[in-house]
């Protein structure tokens, strides 16, 4: 029988009507003639809840207590949605991430799926069971310990899932109706994309589209597995993440991202090696460096500056400043009142213009740029945190993605 792998978001398992909702769905989908496994994630906003209690008690809780503590939002919504097929005459089976055998490495928190054995999950769809796998958790088989995958990881669950049981695809079911052009709950006029790259979906989830943890996407780069984001509240066909498209979207749309912090090294000796003096003990500490700008030297001294997850700045202080100490900088400070736009789309590789025109569209609405970046299919800008809605805003106005060009094959 084919398998079908669904996973059902926060919002979709957030009371006891919504997990009899999804009940139905996977019983319509069993009657559709597919072994059935589905992945849940915490009902509604329990991982913030968690994560507030933690906060309540703890300044700095252990990561391997926080991983105790959050592995149990998914536990309750699993074993519900178990109970709810249970009453429908359908046999469910419910598994931690452990036992479903999703073998991690030991960083808690941010740990790395390495390989799922799976066992009991092919045995339990082989009793003719629907198999129920708490999203976003694992186990490090060497230390035994409980791993979280890093918020928004139950994504990264469906979509490993589906390739280590040979699914077709994987279904990700949400609150909203599929991946769109920009954030809906930011941009009203947003449009609901039918389908984008996973090159264009991993640097929309990595700017910050949280849709999709960008984990998951390439999870289905790598092993072929097409995502279909879709509601769980409608019927709908939602957004198909694949490897192509039959339709080239010049922007496929325009992401934000409010977690990152900048952090500057003000008046450095400018000299060789200056750069590497600051970036590597950073890197040593595993400190996640995105963006970075070095200003024209002035006096024989200049400043660099660039951005980090805020959940890294004050480590990324504490070595700025150890580093500013050693080389003769004559300061370092931090800016969490920023915030980033990013554009992506697979044809601004060919359409020149497009970099000018987004930064004709921000200084229209008067809004400066502190940072850029790029890739090849993607233009990203730091601009003051207050700044974002109006900038996503002005960028979708201004480039009104899709955007598109020519059909593939059409
Ligand atoms: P779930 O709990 O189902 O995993 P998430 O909150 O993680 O849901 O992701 C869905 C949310 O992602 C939407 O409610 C929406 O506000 C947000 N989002 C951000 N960017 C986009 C986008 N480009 N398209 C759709 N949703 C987006
Ligand atoms: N419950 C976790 C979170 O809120 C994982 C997930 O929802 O994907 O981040
Ligand atoms: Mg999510």
């Amino acid at each position: 029988m084919p398998i079908v792998v669904q996973k059902y978001g926060g919002s979709s398992v957030a009371d006891p009507s919504r997990i009899k909702a999804v009940a139905d769905r996977v019983e319509a989908a069993r009657r559709a003639g597919n072994d059935v496994v589905v992945v849940v994630s915490a009902m509604g906003k329990t991982t913030d809840e968690l994560i507030s209690l933690a906060a309540d008690i703890s300044a700095n809780p252990p990561p391997r207590e926080m991983d105790m503590l959050l592995t149990a939002g998914e536990r309750i919504s699993m074993a519900l949605l178990a109970m709810a097929l249970e009453v429908r005459d359908i046999p469910a089976v419910s598994y931690t991430g452990s036992q479903a055998g999703i073998l991690t490495d030991s960083a808690h928190g941010g740990a790395k799926i390495k390989e799922i054995t799976g066992h009991r999950v092919r045995d339990s769809l082989a009793e003719g069971k629907v198999v129920i796998v708490a999203g976003f958790q694992g186990v490090d088989p060497d230390s035994k310990e409980v791993t979280t995958l890093g918020r928004g990881g139950s994504d990264a669950t469906a979509v490993a899932l589906a390739a280590s049981l040979g699914a077709d695809a994987c279904e990700i079911y949400t609150d909203v109706d599929g991946v769109f052009t920009a954030d809906p709950r930011i941009v009203t006029e947003a449009r609901k994309l039918a389908e984008i790259s996973f090159d264009e979906m991993l640097e929309m989830s990595a700017s910050g589209a949280g849709v999709l943890m960008s984990r998951s996407v390439e999870f289905g780069r790598r092993f072929h597995i097409p995502i279909h984001v879709r509601s769980s509240m409608n019927d709908q066909e939602g957004t198909w993440v694949k490897e192509t498209t039959m339709e080239q979207a010049i922007i496929s749309g325009i992401a934000h991202d409010r977690s990152e912090a900048k952090v500057s090294v003000n008046r450095l000796p400018d000299r060789p090696g200056v750069a590497a003096s600051v970036f590597t003990p950073l890197a040593e500490a595993d400190v996640n460096v995105d963006m970075i700008v070095q200003n024209v030297s002035h006096d024989g001294t200049t400043d660099i500056s660039f951005t980090v997850p805020r959940a890294q700045v004050s480590e990324a202080e504490r070595i700025a400043k150890e580093v500013a100490a050693q080389v003769g900088a004559e300061s370092v400070d931090v800016d969490l009142g920023v915030g980033k736009v990013s554009l992506v789309g697979a044809g601004m590789k060919s359409h020149p213009g497009i970099a000018a025109k987004a930064f004709s569209a921000l200084a229209a609405s008067d809004i400066n740029i502190e940072m850029i970046s790029t890739s090849t299919i993607r233009i990203s800008c730091v601009v003051r945190s207050e700044h974002v809605e109006r900038a996503v805003q002005a960028l979708h106005d201004a480039f009104d993605p899709p955007m598109i060009v020519e059909e593939v094959g059409a």
